[in-house]
């Protein structure tokens, strides 16, 4: 199976008119309640292609818990290693939109991020008979580092999302023990002081992770497309040509298409143009986790 370590939160996510300002109250013109965070996300985003995916991580005890959980079976995601912490409360987001798409978003990590590198016992036997493990940063730095090394002893590939990067970077270890690094604009130059806007100054970053230690370099331009930098070639995917109406997660489904695409053996080149028509349909539908797309409507675009 493809292992996913990392974070689910219930979002609620609320469209306004305008946002509030401090001490008014204003009606919504609607909300919503679903399942959100990169950890779920992403898996799901990977059951979605058929492929047997297992989350880990941890929510906490509460009514939210069994709302997440009951969201990750039904798409197939194996919750085996998907702990409740009982001293915590299941991590949520609040996320408002207003007319332009411009949005606010407050998170309390709650479970997520309670546990630091102590805790990595408890995580890996999801590395067992895993083919590659999937990682993003809504977890403790700490404990994402301890996971990176033994997943790194065991030979299992490392995909790590850098996102959100933390306030002191990443930590140095990780750009050599983290396979396949796919920041997206706002990372890259978090990371490492270039703003990707093409293909060349996304190489030119690529060339400053690789002095790092990573491996292979993913810069995922949004709706510019995505350029490539690995041992074995580099290059630049064009964006598919869709009607974006929600840009939420589409990085997370880039990841999982990835993520399976190089699972079933493809090559990177191959690989990224797969992951960049998951991510562009991830536009074409509003929401976080359901709006990943399946096999069929990846090979529809990908014939096109
Ligand atoms: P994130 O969600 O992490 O910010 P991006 O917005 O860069 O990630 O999206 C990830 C990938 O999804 C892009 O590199 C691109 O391949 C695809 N994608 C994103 N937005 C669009 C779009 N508007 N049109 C076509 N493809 C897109």
């Amino acid at each position: 199976h493809i292992a996913v370590i990392g974070s689910t939160n219930i979002d609620f996510v609320v469209h306004v008119a305008r946002f509030a300002r401090p001490g008014e109250t204003l009606h919504v013109h609607s909300s919503t309640t679903g399942l959100g965070g990169k950890g779920a996300n992403q898996a799901i985003a990977v059951a979605k292609l058929g492929q047997d995916v297992a989350l880990a991580g941890w929510t906490g005890a509460d009514m939210l818990a069994d709302m997440a959980r009951t969201t990750l079976e039904q798409a197939g995601v194996n919750t085996r290693w998907l702990m409740k912490d009982p001293a915590a409360g299941t991590g949520r987001a609040f996320i408002t939109i207003d007319p332009t798409g411009e949005n606010q978003i407050l998170v309390d990590g709650g479970a997520n991020m309670t546990h630091a590198a102590e805790a990595c016992p408890l995580l890996c036997p999801v590395l067992d008979h895993a083919t590659l493990v999937m990682m993003q940063m809504e977890m403790s730095p700490a404990l994402v580092l301890a996971i990176a090394r033994q997943a790194h002893a065991r030979s299992i590939p490392v995909m790590l999302d850098p996102a959100p990067v933390p306030v002191d970077g990443l930590p140095e270890d990780l750009y050599a023990l983290a396979d396949i690094l796919t920041p997206n604009e706002r990372e890259t130059r978090d990371l490492t002081g270039i703003e990707p806007i093409d293909e060349a100054t996304a190489l030119q970053a690529a060339r400053i992770l690789h002095a790092r230690g990573t491996r292979t370099a993913i810069i995922k331009l949004g709706h510019r497309g995505v350029a490539y930098s690995a041992p074995d070639g580099q290059g630049f995917i064009p964006p598919f040509h869709v009607r974006a109406v929600d840009t939420v997660a589409a990085g997370d489904s880039f990841n999982a298409g990835l993520a399976c695409a190089l699972a079933r053996g493809a090559v990177i080149g191959e690989a990224v143009r797969f992951a960049a028509a998951c991510g562009a349909l991830a536009t074409t539908r509003p929401g976080a986790a359901q709006a990943a797309p399946d096999m069929e409507e990846v090979a529809a675009l990908l014939d096109q």
